[in-house]
């Protein structure tokens, strides 16, 4: 397959111009910058020393906090990992000595309120179990922080309204931990999909699950994860039909399919969900916890385009009817959490607001309504 963009017939010319630079040697930094403009403004704010940078609490410490967020906070250039609330004193300790995090900025979840009066802290990022996103989201507000919260935003509808408002209350900032919006390749399919460089979008593909192991993890359990494998990684498919077509899906039908009772008792195993599109694209997607599968393809009167895989922290691979992309691959949690930072400083709105959550919230619950009603097609609110 020949390169993507490299005969000239590219969509774009500054895009073009970016796949040529790459290639001269130009520093890919300076070069992502010319292309996506929220590392533009992370770029700028380089040289900013660590007193100006913003100062971020991570709230819940297990494997993403952990493996790639505080990583990512060690090379973030607008905010640093300024303290801790976990559950475990192990944890505290450990992370203290770490990251040096001063022993004034570690809360438990009980005294978390008391964050209210730490200036060392300007935003709350919290990464704990799916039904905890709404009451800490909404304690954060109150103690006056910034809050950027992991994905999905919470578990209904209801609660993503009461977060939004209580943020919107406070006066502070909200973002949804929706790190492919900064990620070069599926900014690519959205730009693709949304400029209709390939005529209008009729048929979008989008598919994401793998196989989990540990039977008594709180992402089985109703009433910590919200749902299973939809609520999980699904949302990501369902992302990715809405930003490559630019338009909010208007009715969804979907099957559910369990092929090991037990161990999904409480929560979806696989799920098979379409949805119709005002502009006439129509979607079908998956999402499972039994097989592993990663892919968004859209096909557009013209041509088509398709990242295989799609959503991991790295390796997403990407291939047009013209050729193959080349993009860089970044670290998404820095992209995104630089870019919230930089939204906080600049006082401008994130590109990824609560409300970005709760239009995917409305569609799962949609899509959980029509399984219930034997995959009647259900409107969308
Ligand atoms: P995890 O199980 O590894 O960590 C959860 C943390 O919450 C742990 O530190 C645990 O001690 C704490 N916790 C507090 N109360 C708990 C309770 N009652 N039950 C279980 N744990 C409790 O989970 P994770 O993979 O880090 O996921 C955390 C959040 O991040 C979830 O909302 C998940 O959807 C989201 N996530 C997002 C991405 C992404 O790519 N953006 C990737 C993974 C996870």
């Amino acid at each position: 397959m020949r390169k993507y963009f490299s005969s000239g017939s590219g969509p774009d010319n500054s895009r073009r111009r970016f796949f040529k630079n790459l290639s001269t040697g130009l520093g890919a930094a300076a070069l992502a910058t010319a292309a996506f403009p929220f590392l533009s403004a992370t770029t700028q704010n380089a040289a900013q020393d660590k007193n100006k940078k913003l100062g971020v609490a991570l709230v819940g410490l297990g494997s993403l906090s952990k493996n790639q967020i505080a990583p990512a906070l060690l090379k973030t250039k607008n905010c640093y990992l300024a303290g801790i609330v976990t559950g475990t004193p192990a944890k505290a300790e450990e992370w203290s000595k770490k990251y040096n995090i001063p022993k004034k900025n570690i809360y438990n979840y009980q005294n978390f309120d008391t964050i209210a009066k730490n200036k060392d802290i300007d935003l709350v990022y919290i990464v704990l179990p799916n039904s905890m996103h709404h009451e800490f989201t909404i304690r954060a507000a109150k103690a006056g922080k910034h809050v950027l919260c992991e994905k999905p935003m919470a578990n209904t509808v209801k609660e993503c309204e009461e977060m939004i408002a209580a943020c919107k209350k406070a006066g502070k900032q909200l973002a949804i931990g929706y790190r492919l919006h900064f990620e070069p390749h599926n900014l690519e399919m959205k730009r693709l999909g949304q400029e209709k460089v390939f005529g209008q979008v009729k048929l979008v593909e989008a598919a994401d699950g793998f196989r989990i192991g540990d039977p008594n993890q709180w992402r089985l359990k109703k009433d910590l994860a919200g749902g299973g494998a939809l609520m999980d990684v699904g949302i990501y498919a369902l992302q990715g039909c809405r930003y490559v077509i630019g338009e909010e899906p208007l009715t969804v039908t979907a099957q559910e399919f369990k092929t090991d009772p037990v161990k999904f008792k409480e929560v979806d195993e696989t799920i098979f969900w379409q949805m119709k599109f005002p502009g006439g694209a129509t979607a079908s997607c998956t999402t499972s916890y039994a097989a592993s599968t990663e892919r968004l393809f859209a096909s557009a009167e013209k041509g088509w385009m398709e990242l295989r895989p799609a959503y991991g922290y790295g390796g997403i691979k990407g291939r047009t009817s013209k050729g193959e992309m080349n993009f860089p691959q970044i670290d998404h949690f820095e992209a995104q959490m630089d870019d919230f930072a930089n939204c906080i400083q600049t006082n401008k709105p994130t590109s990824v607001p609560g409300e970005e959550g709760l239009r995917d919230l409305k569609v799962i619950e949609a899509i959980y309504k029509s399984i219930r009603e034997g995959g009647k097609e259900v409107k969308i609110a």
